[in-house]
């Protein structure tokens, strides 16, 4: 029978943004229960801290009930496996997407034999990235039509 129940989708999420909202709403509708998994990147400074993010993203999932938001160090496999994450979800832009993901996803099932779903990204929100969401913001942009209003808001607070 197929274990595909539990997903596991990892990134960065700095700031989280309409893009990830849309694939955190398709994976919860495809699996049981979806963690989504914000990692600390120990050699990147980010602009919001670990937490806040988490705090965001719980804020605006908060109406899908199988989604849980958790933070995590370290390696992405040892900490699906803690979970009991059967399958990692990823996100698909572009070819340039493509090219990246297929060798983390590869990488990750060389190193654990977890296997790694993607969902296309939906065409209104394929442009979207955290980091030129950052630049943007950075550059005093209102970044509003990328984001969830509450990101938006905490980011112009953080940004002064
Ligand atoms: P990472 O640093 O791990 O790549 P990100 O937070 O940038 O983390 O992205 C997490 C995942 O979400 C990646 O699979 C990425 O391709 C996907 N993603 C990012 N932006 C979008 C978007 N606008 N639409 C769909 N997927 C996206």
């Amino acid at each position: 029978m197929a274990n595909l129940r539990k997903a596991l989708y990892p990134g960065t999420f700095d700031p989280p943004t309409l893009g990830h909202l849309d694939i955190i709403r398709r994976g919860a509708a495809m699996f049981e229960e979806l963690i989504v998994a914000v990692g600390t990147n120990p050699g990147k400074k980010p602009l919001l801290a670990v937490d806040k993010r988490v705090d965001l993203l719980r804020q605006a999932a908060a109406g899908i009930d199988n989604v849980r938001i958790e933070r995590y160090d370290g390696m992405t496999v040892e900490y699906a496996a803690r979970c009991g994450a059967t399958v990692l979800l990823r996100g698909l832009r572009s070819v340039t997407d493509f090219d990246y993901e297929s060798r983390l996803a590869l990488t990750n099932r060389a190193l654990s034999g977890i296997e790694t779903a993607f969902i296309l990204a939906d065409a209104q929100y394929a442009f979207i990235s955290a980091s030129l969401v950052r630049e943007a913001a950075q550059l005093g942009s209102n970044i509003s039509s990328m984001v969830p209003a509450c990101v938006a808001e905490a980011v112009k607070k953080k940004l002064g």
